[in-house]
């Protein structure tokens, strides 16, 4: 037998094009014969931890805000988004009795939030329509094309008129994403930009050694800063400002901003340049106010630098923060609190290193966009080829942008390789 489509991977892009082939195909005479194989004994292992378990399945806002959320070319993206968006989510996942809740960042979780009802959704929507033979346990170790596909797994091999990879990155790897599908894709001719960690952890010097977290990274481990500002500053020049929420853990600098300064840091990182993080403690004033307000807590009589750290940090902030300025604490009072301003408003990370795959969020880098069509998600090198997914060379900030990236190129390329 010939399948008319073999989707490779089982994950967030491979279920939600399963489900949706039999949502479209269900009341059909005419059923494609279509095959989904997934290397994990259970299907959507990584969908399962997604949003600290409660999966962020996509973010309300339209296309124009959406779209400055996906990188690192959102124009690839916007055609398989309008085609299958948010909303259009939304929809599908509540005509499966999903029932959803939308959040602050106008995130959409599952009203149960369990992520696991993700998954649960997607797979009995295809257990259950008999038009997609999912098979899990079904690692697909060669793609191979002939007249047709042969897609060859352990022990047996089918073939398929088209193919869709949906093998995700290189994130997590424990949940079967170990990047198989890069392989493939350049077996088949294409080329792929280098996979690099990103939505990850930045690591400062002085923070952890081989044995564990040290001094700054001890003091600082379980801070979390709302509404301050992050830059970020690769070889002496700021590349990029944030504002936001910024989580100190045993990883180093994350959160939303860690996150968001993670993937220039880690490409500059890795071409050996200069990467620094600036913290401003105090984004909502300016120097000169910061400086009135110094005054105005110094006329206690009290201008120890304790004493004004104590006025104006989290608790768990200022052994950091002293660490950080130890010239300031060694200055005369007044001297030290006509410095704070600045200090407050400068305090620098210098960037080692970061937390690679086994822990990052997303993969930047992948399948390059430009060997495979915006309008099909079809290879333009290997006909009846296609991908979706995290695979590609796309990839989002928090906030649910990369399950609709997912969801957005599944169906695209599952509409178009059964058309
Ligand atoms: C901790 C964490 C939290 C996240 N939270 C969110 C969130 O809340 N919102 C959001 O939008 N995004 C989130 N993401 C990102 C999101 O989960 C991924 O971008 C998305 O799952 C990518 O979908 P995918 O189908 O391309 O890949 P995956 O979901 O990774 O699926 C790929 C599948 O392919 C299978 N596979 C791999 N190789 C083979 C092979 N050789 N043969 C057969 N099958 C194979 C894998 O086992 C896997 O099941 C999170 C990621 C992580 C790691």
């Amino acid at each position: 037998m010939v399948y008319d489509l073999a989707i490779v991977g089982g994950g967030a892009a491979g279920l939600m094009a399963a489900a949706w082939i039999t949502e479209q195909y269900k009341d059909s005479e005419a059923r494609p014969a279509v095959v989904l194989l997934e290397k994990m004994p259970r299907p959507g292992r990584k969908v399962n931890i997604t949003g600290k378990g409660r999966c962020n399945i996509t973010n309300t806002r339209m296309w124009d805000e959406f779209g400055v959320h996906v990188h690192p070319n959102s124009q690839f993206l916007k055609n398989a988004f309008y085609g299958f968006s948010s909303s259009d989510v939304m929809d599908f996942f509540k005509a499966l009795g999903l029932e959803l809740v939308i959040e602050r960042g106008q995130r959409v979780y599952p009203k149960s939030m369990r992520a696991m009802d993700v998954t649960d959704t997607l797979v009995r929507c295809i257990r259950d329509g008999g038009i997609v033979d999912l098979r899990a346990d079904c690692p697909v170790l060669k793609i191979e094309r002939k007249e047709d596909y042969q897609i060859i797994c352990d022990g047996f091999e089918l073939s398929a008129r088209k193919v869709l990879i949906a093998t995700g990155g290189l994130s997590y790897p424990s949940t079967g994403s170990s990047g198989d599908g890069y392989g493939f894709a350049k077996s088949l001719g294409h080329s792929i930009v280098q996979p690099r960690p990103s939505l990850t952890a930045l690591q400062p010097e002085g923070y952890m050694d081989g044995s564990g977290l040290t001094g700054l990274g001890r003091s600082l481990n379980g801070l979390a800063l709302k509404n301050v500002a992050m830059s970020l500053e690769v070889s002496g020049s700021v590349v990029q400002e944030e504002f936001g929420d910024a989580d100190f853990t045993d990883g180093g600098i994350e959160g939303a901003l860690g996150f968001r300064l993670s993937r220039r840091a880690v490409e500059a990182l890795d071409n050996g340049q200069k990467v620094t993080v600036i913290l401003d403690l105090k984004p909502a004033l300016s120097e000169s106010q910061l400086a009135q307000r110094i005054k105005r807590e110094s006329s206690s009589g009290n201008n120890t630098l304790r004493y004004l750290l104590s006025r104006l940090l989290p608790k768990q902030m200022i052994p950091a923060f002293v660490n950080l300025n130890r010239e300031l604490a060694q200055m005369a009072p007044g001297k030290a609190a006509e410095r704070l301003p600045y200090a407050l408003k400068q305090v620098r990370f210098k960037i080692v290193s970061y937390v690679g795959f086994e822990r990052c969020v997303v993969t930047n880098g992948g399948v390059s966009l430009k060997e495979v069509s915006q309008k099909t998600m079809e290879s333009k090198l290997s006909p009846g080829l296609f991908f979706a997914g995290e695979l590609l060379d796309l990839d989002g900030d928090t906030g649910g942008y990369n399950l609709q990236i997912a969801f957005s190129t599944a169906v695209l390329a599952a509409r178009s390789a059964l058309l």
